[in-house]
């Protein structure tokens, strides 16, 4: 059950809530987010919501048979939307293009990828500074440098950064230069980094893991929203199964079963869901069909060069030309 507690509820309405709550055999959990205060009660016994709905103090209640609560659709209809500040908003109707290399290369990469997301009308820049790669000798990123001075440009033009952060130790430094922090597949269960990623006031888009269930994703972002942020967007980017004529296998089904079982923002990448250049725009264009909330897409002004992922990187004409497509199909779809 999730019960949404009143902002002036007393510490005596709270203990008396709480004290009906255990009689009914549930463990209580209290949540506080920047949005609210919730208690999230885990039981199964069966009960009248109107033995506790009567308590003072109480705003809402809600029975959620999933096993992730505050999370779950069942509880919240209406669905989530990310604001991240000068009207640039992801979900509930605001579909998001986000774009960037793999990793963030230097100035001039920097630069040349912001003058082409501003002339294709983007606002959020995606890139790596921090990698995970399969091979310790493969670049693994500028670090803490190259995105200090990625936050400059990306600030001076308006653009916000999407950047994944790998390690609890990480946050910190990387805070104030991010708009959204991205959880890699490689980390989508690495329980500590969710936990404290609950306890800052960022946007947090976790990617779903290389071998990991929609369900699984879905409790990864139960972690951040129980920790007290509800700033979270999910990501499909392809699993791994047998087939190997594409990097990942893009699980487009996740799309809207995600979409169903959840109130937070479903992206879809592409990139890393087929791996190939050439196919990039044709999954792109699907996930929009299928009710996803935005798509996160590598480009590079010369992809064959990029320092990592360049196989499945879109040039920028490419992107352009993906990027129109998608906003014919957003006036199709409406
Ligand atoms: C990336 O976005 O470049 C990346 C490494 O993604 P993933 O964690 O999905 O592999
Ligand atoms: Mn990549």
């Amino acid at each position: 059950m999730i019960i949404q507690l009143s902002p002036d509820i007393t510490s005596d309405q709270k203990r008396q809530l709480f004290d009906q709550v255990t009689s009914l055999k549930y463990k209580t959990n209290e949540v506080v987010t920047q949005f609210g205060t919730y208690l999230v009660g885990i039981g199964k016994k069966k009960f009248d919501v109107r033995s506790i709905g009567h308590l003072p103090g109480i705003l809402d209640i809600h029975i959620v048979s999933d096993d992730f609560k505050l999370v779950s659709s069942k509880w919240k209809t209406e669905q989530t939307v990310i604001d991240l500040g000068d009207g640039v908003k992801i979900g509930g109707g605001h579909f998001a293009m986000m774009a960037g290399p793999c990793s963030i290369e230097g100035e001039e990469n920097i630069y040349k990828t912001i003058e082409h997301l501003k002339a294709n009308g983007l606002q959020i820049m995606r890139g790596g500074v921090f990698k995970p790669r399969s091979s310790p000798y493969s670049f693994r990123g500028m670090g803490i440098d190259g995105l200090k001075m990625w936050y400059k440009a990306a600030k001076e033009h308006g653009i916000k950064i999407v950047t994944e952060v790998m390690q609890v130790s990480q946050i910190e430094e990387m805070h104030d230069y991010v708009d959204v922090f991205q959880v890699g597949a490689r980390n989508t269960q690495n329980f500590n980094l969710l936990d404290e990623l609950g306890r800052i006031d960022k946007a947090v888009m976790i990617k779903r893991g290389i071998s990991g269930t929609i369900d699984e994703l879905m409790y990864s972002a139960e972690y951040v929203f129980s920790g007290g942020n509800e700033r979270i967007l999910l990501c499909e980017r392809g699993i791994r199964t047998y087939e190997r004529a594409s990097r990942n296998t893009f699980d487009i089904n996740a799309i809207p079963i995600l979409k169903e079982k959840t109130h937070l923002p479903v992206i879809a990448d592409p990139s890393h869901g087929i791996g190939l250049r050439d196919h990039v725009s044709a999954v792109a264009l699907a996930s929009a069909v299928a009710g996803a909330d935005g798509i996160i897409f590598e480009i590079h002004e010369k992809p064959d060069q990029a320092l990592s992922d360049g196989q499945q990187t879109l040039d920028f004409a490419q992107s352009s030309r993906l990027i129109h497509k998608v906003n014919k199909l957003k006036e199709v779809l409406g």
